[in-house]
């Protein structure tokens, strides 16, 4: 009895320092996070910005938000979270602009830096042979048009939207129609600056470090945060020729895409969506467009079919606006789309890249920005994007769709396979990026249910046809999945979490790896 009684008291106490170290921890966190030397600062009360995102499905509340005011206020918080060790529950997620869909920039309990606080370094333009522009790793891109152009220069790759981070899109991949020829925005950087999970400041290049270099792009946030990065420019046009002609049939649509992007230089953007069952189509989809020939184009009727839009634009300077036009006059005639279908319009070069703000804008005074937005972006091997196409356009997606659906093909030798980001093994891919909006609280099909539902559809479908497909902003449950994702990359990506971010302190919202308290 005696026994019990002490193994009992013993049981107590030890349970009890348990707690009270778990308690210590926790409720120490924010000041020992106070006590750290800073340019910037932490709040701790008005965090609740930071458990939000584009996706507007997933909150997780931080303990506090670093505002970074130099790369040191970074890595001195991420070395004191290191050298606490396993004492502390803390987590760290580097936040852009928060457009993420899934809590991807979120830390439950732990650390969100805002990146955009941090001010420097200034962005800086070096004209020459490579000109290329030294960037913060919380810059806009739309900002980084706006300072090169100031140079008659501009970054080559982008993404279809310009109010995103560099630190952000250069953690997944950064994809849009200018891919085909420049390949993401991962494979148009030089080199970075990145503060690793340890708190280390370090400068990576395709020379020096170069495996950090490769493991951060597109890494998805694990390995270090991004605090710089330079940028590789090209001389900027002044102009846009962008064009749209319809197609009825998928296979003809998708083998012009491929003939287009085959041939190198030819438009300078190759992009294209689909159009699911709607009606007043030619009011709707070229609303800022001319058809070449009105009169013909007002025969045309969708009769409710899907169509598919094949997007095309061509850079020019003014000077050269009949050389441009003979140009695309030739590129056309070789493509088979209906005839009666040809749109153009003509834009400056920045009206054509910041295309996606102008709707962002009218989105907004509806109310109609800040809903859940149940994205699913594809990967889909060449081989199997016409079984594809009949399956999820044919039978799945054949009513309705909320939101733009985004097809088009790139090179896959334009991506470095020794980055992060994960691809289909072919040397051709397409993009397919289902953009949807729910109407909040709505149970019809544009509500959140039936649009998840949708969506599962169509991961069951490429699960089960063995399509070879890869997600895009990947987004995953279980470390199994992320596994299959990664598929023979898994063991290199693990590897380099070990080197770089051993205690799995980096990008807590990802949910690949989990912090060991
Ligand atoms: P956040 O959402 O803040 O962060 C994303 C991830 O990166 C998080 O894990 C975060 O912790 C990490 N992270 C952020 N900053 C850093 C840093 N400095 N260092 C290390 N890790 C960091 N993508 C395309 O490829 N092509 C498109 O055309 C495209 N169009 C889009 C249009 C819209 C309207 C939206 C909302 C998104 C679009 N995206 C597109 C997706 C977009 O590229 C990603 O969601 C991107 O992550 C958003 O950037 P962000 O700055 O908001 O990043």
């Amino acid at each position: 009895q005696n026994n019990i009684f002490f193994i009992r008291v013993f049981m107590i106490l030890f349970l009890s320092c348990i707690a009270f170290r778990n308690n210590l921890c926790l409720s120490s966190i924010p000041s020992t996070l106070k006590s750290l030397p800073l340019d910037g600062h932490f709040t701790f009360d008005e965090v609740h910005f930071a458990a939000k995102d584009f996706g507007n499905r997933y909150q997780f509340l931080p303990a506090a938000i670093l505002h970074p005011k130099s790369v040191s206020d970074i890595a001195n918080t991420i070395k004191h979270i290191w050298q606490m060790g396993s004492h502390s529950e803390l987590t760290v997620a580097a936040r852009g602009h928060g457009h993420s869909l899934q809590g991807q920039s979120q830390a439950h309990r732990g650390v969100v830096i805002s990146m955009e606080s941090l001010q420097g370094p200034e962005m800086q333009v070096y004209t020459g042979n490579s000109p290329y522009v030294d960037v913060s790793g919380g810059e806009l891109w739309i900002n980084i048009l706006h300072e090169s152009l100031k140079y008659g220069l501009t970054p080559k790759s982008w993404t279809d939207y310009l109010h995103l981070t560099v630190g952000g899109t250069l953690s997944n991949a950064g994809v849009s129609g200018q891919a085909f020829q420049h390949g993401p925005q991962i494979s148009n950087v030089n080199q970075l600056e990145v503060v690793t999970g340890k708190g280390d400041v370090v400068t990576c290049s395709e020379k020096h470090n170069s495996d950090l270099f490769h493991s951060v792009l597109g890494g998805l946030g694990q390995f270090g945060i991004i605090t710089r990065a330079r940028i590789s420019l090209e001389p900027a046009p002044d102009m846009v020729k962008w064009i749209r002609v319809l197609y009825s049939d998928f296979a003809t649509f998708a083998r012009d895409q491929e003939y287009l992007i085959s041939l190198g230089r030819t438009f300078d953007y190759i992009e294209g969506f689909v159009i699911i069952n709607r009606t007043g189509l030619l009011n709707n989809w070229r609303s800022s467009f001319n058809p070449q020939d009105p009169i013909q184009a007002s025969h045309f009727k969708s009769d409710g079919r899907t169509l598919f839009c094949l997007e095309l634009a061509k850079y020019f300077n003014q000077d050269k606006t009949d050389v441009v036009h003979q140009e695309i006059e030739h590129l056309l005639s070789q493509l088979s789309y209906i005839t009666s279908t040809l749109f153009l319009s003509e834009v400056t070069y920045v009206e054509f890249l910041d295309r996606v703000h102008v709707s962002e804008v009218k989105l907004r005074s509806k109310g109609l920005w800040e809903v859940p937005h149940p994205w699913l972006n594809l990967f889909i091997p060449r081989s199997k994007i016409n079984n594809f196409a009949d399956e999820v356009f044919g039978n799945i997606l054949t009513e309705t769709s909320n939101g733009p659906v985004l097809i088009y093909p790139v090179n896959k030798s334009k991506w470095d396979n020794r980055t992060s980001a994960i691809t289909p093994e072919e040397d051709t891919f397409y993009l397919v990026a289902f953009l949807t909006s729910a109407v909040p609280s709505s149970t019809g099909t544009d509500g959140l249910e039936h649009i998840l539902t949708q969506n599962k559809r169509i991961l069951e479908y490429c699960e089960k046809a063995h399509l070879g497909v890869k997600q895009y902003l990947p987004h995953y449950t279980t470390q199994e999945e992320w596994q299959a994702h990664f598929g023979p990359r898994w063991e290199i990506f693990v590897q380099r979490k070990s080197a770089y971010d051993p205690l799995a302190v980096l990008a807590p919202g990802q949910r690949i790896f989990q912090k060991a308290i």
